[in-house]
């Protein structure tokens, strides 16, 4: 059975930062990756938000270890051989760039112990199109978090069928274990669970405001109402961001997802309204 006590997260943007930073607040020793000194000057300015946020949250502690001890306890380098040496567990959290992620696993074949366990964090690729750069496809998977791992605390596992049940397991007490509530797939889909039940659900409320069927207070409110959800589409819209929704639906080729395009670009990113992060979208906050 496979212990893992030594994490490396590799990337400290939005995603790798917030991994880092919940495996060491759940008691894990945890090393931070990333290309450049100055990236690591970045990612020290997102770690000591995230001290803020677990604080101002109350996020709760089961390790014992207060929010800013979490932050100390962070390794920072921007060598990869160093940052992989004495890894359990290595979880690859760089841009969604499939030359770029199959780069960096074929550097991490050579470099990391014999050991040393891969997950990917990727969100639209599978594991299978990267597993055979890894140079040890039975010890590799996806391990695929939302983002605000905080409270959106979901931790998908997916494996291959060359991914090892061991090592399957192994992953899974690690989530449970940085407090994370373990989603165990049983086969690779793209989209895993989340996605696969989200991205419908929002192409469908798309659909219904351009076609004119209903204004977007009305299809989220149908939607609280008669299912008892906390938020509906157009809420969920904005959390996601308009950049990005507006991103997905300018490269759908389909005429709906253009009418979408074009509504979020004129009504909304023009005018600087981007969701939540700028305090209006959809709605006002
Ligand atoms: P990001 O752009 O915020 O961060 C990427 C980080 O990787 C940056 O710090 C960058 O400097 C670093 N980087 C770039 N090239 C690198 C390389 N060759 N080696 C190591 N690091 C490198 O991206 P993100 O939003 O954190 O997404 C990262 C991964 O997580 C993607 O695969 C994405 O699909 C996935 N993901 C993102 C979200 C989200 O909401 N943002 C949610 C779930 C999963």
């Amino acid at each position: 059975m496979f212990h893992l006590s030594k994490i490396t997260v590799l990337g400290t943007g939005v995603l790798g930062s917030q991994i880092a930073y919940q495996a060491a607040f759940s008691g894990y020793s945890v090393t931070s990756y990333d290309v450049s000194d100055q990236a690591l000057a970045g990612a020290g300015e997102r770690f000591a938000r995230l001290v803020e946020t677990y604080r101002s949250v109350g996020v709760p502690q089961t390790a014992g270890i207060p929010a800013d001890a979490a932050l100390h306890a962070i390794r920072l380098t921007s060598n990869l051989a160093d940052a992989v040496a004495d890894a359990d567990l290595v979880i690859e959290a760089i841009p969604e760039n499939l030359e770029l992620k199959r780069g960096i696993y074929t550097r991490l074949a050579a470099l990391a112990p014999e050991r040393t366990i891969f997950a990917t964090n990727s969100s639209t690729l599978l594991p299978s199109d990267l597993k055979e750069f890894t140079g040890r496809p039975d010890r590799f998977l996806a391990l695929h978090y939302a983002n605000q791992v905080w409270v959106h605390n979901t931790a998908e596992i997916m494996g291959t069928s060359d991914t090892s049940p061991e090592v399957y397991a192994a992953v899974v007490a690690f989530a449970k274990g940085s407090g994370m509530v373990p989603i165990e797939l049983r086969k690779e889909k793209a989209g895993y669970v989340l996605n696969s039940l989200l991205v419908p659900l929002l192409n469908a409320a798309a659909g219904l405001l351009v076609d004119g069927v209903a204004d977007h207070e009305t299809i989220d409110r149908t939607w609280r109402i008669a299912t008892g959800a906390p938020a509906g589409p157009f809420q969920i819209y904005d959390v996601v961001g308009l950049t990005t929704a507006y991103n997905i639906a300018s490269a759908g080729s389909n005429p709906q997802s253009e009418r979408f395009a074009a509504l979020l670009k004129e009504n909304y990113l023009d005018q600087g309204k981007l969701g939540t992060s700028t305090g209006e979208g959809f709605y006002t906050y």
